[in-house]
């Protein structure tokens, strides 16, 4: 979300420190690393962030260079990874960045390979519990953005645009964004769309809402940001309100487990609702949605995950279908 005054951020920060460290670097033909290349967890970008200078045989001649030189680093270091890291994966398995590979890129996101309790999911064996409750949704308008952040398209919300309630605690929505195909399968079928609409509590916990969609008549709420959608470059298109109200969440049976977040860092803890039914969405909409993205995350869904004993329960109220 801070993305662009990280940027700004980091490029001043860059181009001071690429200023100033510059006459501590010696050896010129250090600089031929590779882009990005990270040496024992420091890393260097210049303005361009194209070339790593390598500082390992910096001779530092003063206490005051040294303290300077690991200031300035470190510094570097913040903002660099701050503005990286949603750039570090993608889904091409071939670039070695790919799902496989997520939990070795960085060690924040070392969930991604070890969790046990990981999203997506495949929904196939449930426990029914009518008790579970109607999902409780308080939502209104506010002020919207759609937003290319190259690993999906998203609605992300600037004012408060109201919550949900699980189990006594409200979780207000951030943004909505979509997976295709999508990521959770039910009893092994894989929809060609799915919305995640997350939430986040006053104490940063996460509950996502999910609802798939198969090709069909086209979603009313993708068609209001269509023509904004199918020239979406990187920066965002503004709205005007929006309220969630209006993806329209199918019936009242969902699925609910506990999972984690389905990019890096794959943090776990996160309540999961999928709703049972399933919308419909034109072949031109998911298109669209796809063809936004650079060519690696245009098939932007993470292969399921293991269960590992995970109860995943369906809230089936008593009187549905009345
Ligand atoms: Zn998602």
């Amino acid at each position: 979300m801070m993305r662009v005054i990280k940027g700004a951020m980091h490029r001043l920060v860059a181009r001071t420190l690429a200023l100033a460290t510059s006459s501590f670097l010696l050896n010129p033909s250090d600089k031929e690393a590779e882009p990005c290349q990270e040496f024992e967890g420091l890393r260097v970008e210049t303005e361009e962030g194209n070339q790593t200078m390598k500082y390992s045989n910096i001779n530092l001649k003063t206490p005051f260079a040294f303290s300077f030189f690991l200031f300035s680093s470190l510094i570097l270091s913040a903002y660099s990874q701050s503005e990286s890291e949603d750039h570090e994966f993608n889904y091409d398995e071939a670039s070695g960045r790919g799902p496989s590979r997520w939990g070795l890129l960085k060690p924040e996101s070392k969930n991604c390979s070890i969790g046990r309790q990981q999203s997506p999911i495949n929904i196939e064996a449930v426990q029914v519990r009518s008790e579970l409750g109607d999902l409780q949704r308080n939502y209104v308008s506010a002020p919207a953005v759609l937003r290319n952040n190259t690993e999906y398209a998203a609605v992300v919300w600037l004012g408060n645009a109201g919550s949900i309630t699980i189990n006594g605690t409200v979780y207000t929505v951030d943004n909505c964004h979509w997976h295709s195909p999508a990521e959770h399968t039910l009893n092994g079928i894989r929809y060609p769309l799915e919305i995640h609409i997350v939430h986040t509590s006053d104490q940063n916990q996460t509950a996502v809402v999910a609802i798939l969609y198969r090709y069909g008549s086209p979603d009313p709420f993708i068609d209001r940001l269509f023509g904004s959608l199918k020239t979406l470059k990187t920066k965002d298109r503004p709205l005007g309100p929006v309220n969630p109200e209006s993806i329209k969440f199918p019936g009242r049976n969902y699925y609910r487990y506990k999972g984690s977040l389905t990019t890096p860092s794959c943090s776990e803890g996160v309540v999961w609702k999928v709703f049972q039914q399933v919308k419909t969405v034109s072949h031109s909409q998911v298109d669209a949605l796809k063809h936004v993205l650079p060519p690696q995350n245009r098939n932007n869904a993470r292969p399921t995950q293991p269960l590992n004993g995970r109860p995943v329960l369906l809230y089936d109220p008593p009187t549905s279908g009345n």
